[in-house]
């Protein structure tokens, strides 16, 4: 690249006024806006952990929905071509973002770096990353895969470790259970259901047999003929029994069965697991822009 034609070396000797708009010929793709707001950059590892020992402190200069300048106290610019910047939001709160370094201006001021917001996809706390995730080997959930890293960027107060769900897991291996009704006695799901008749008019509910003569339906207890259902009578649920193991029982029990070591059990008997996920206030160059346009 033509060192000349880097935009950022023009920027050193303008003068701004906010909000600026890039003129025509200019060659940035994003209007910048000058912002000036403490600012922290920490350097990205290859592992996606931070170097705690080259935290950066500055302040902004502009901002576009591209990236921003910093002008950074440090004697040495951070070498490393990812950073993980913070901003100081209004409210005192950081907001972060992950940025690629485009360039380092030195100048009698000081230094300035010029950085870009890399794509979603680059980003160091992608949205999945920070979440338990469902392990197929053994149909576990499992904490977040760089959860060592993400300890440390909570160490430098960038993520913050979060409660996020409560699930029930098997009591013997952790795994993800599936569900069934099924019998409380034995666990099995093949269950009968006797069916009941409800005859509204005299309210009397019986087995279905009773109300059964020759072809039609009677009710044993008023001896009403004809019954249409609907109209004059409801089927209600019976008691369940099992096919299995022949026990009887008003309403049938969840019944778990675990994916990985196949335990079965009721539902109630299994352990429960805290799930815990990463939260992390993201930078949104839009809203930087909004708080000074
Ligand atoms: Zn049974
Ligand atoms: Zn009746
Ligand atoms: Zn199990």
């Amino acid at each position: 690249m033509n060192r000349s034609a880097d935009p950022a070396k023009n920027v050193e000797t303008r003068v701004y006024a906010a909000p600026e708009v890039i003129p025509p010929g200019e060659r940035r793709r994003h209007p910048r806006y000058l912002l000036t707001r403490p600012v922290i950059t920490i350097p990205v590892l290859a592992d996606g952990s931070p170097d705690e020992e080259r935290v950066g402190e500055g302040y902004t200069i502009d901002v576009s929905v591209g990236g921003m300048s910093l002008r950074i106290d440090q004697s040495e610019p951070p070498r490393l071509s990812t950073l993980v910047v913070g901003v100081e939001s209004e409210s005192s709160q950081y907001h972060f973002s992950t940025v690629r370094m485009r360039n380092v201006i030195e100048s009698s001021e000081g230094k300035r770096i010029g950085v870009e917001f890399v794509e979603p996809e680059r980003c160091v706390f992608r949205a999945e990353q920070l979440q338990p995730w469902f392990d197929a080997r053994t149909f576990s959930l499992a904490p977040p895969a760089n959860e060592e890293a993400l300890t440390r960027w909570c160490g430098l107060g960038v993520t913050r470790p979060v409660v996020t769900d409560y699930v029930q897991v098997c009591s013997a291996c952790r795994a993800l259970p599936t569900f069934r009704h099924g019998c409380r006695k034995c666990g099995s799901a093949r269950l009968g259901n006797i069916q009941l008749i409800h005859h509204f008019a005299c309210a009397y509910v019986g087995f279905v047999e009773k109300f059964e003569q020759h072809g039609d339906l009677m009710c044993p207890k008023c001896r009403a003929k004809h019954l249409v259902v609907g109209a004059d009578f409801e089927y209600l649920a019976g008691p369940y029994h099992c096919l299995d193991c022949n026990w009887r029982d008003s309403t049938p029990e969840h019944i778990a069965q675990c994916l990985r070591c196949g335990m079965r059990c009721p539902a109630s008997q299994l352990s429960e697991q805290q799930l815990i996920g990463y939260h992390v206030h993201r930078l949104d160059p839009l809203v930087l822009i909004d708080s000074v346009r």
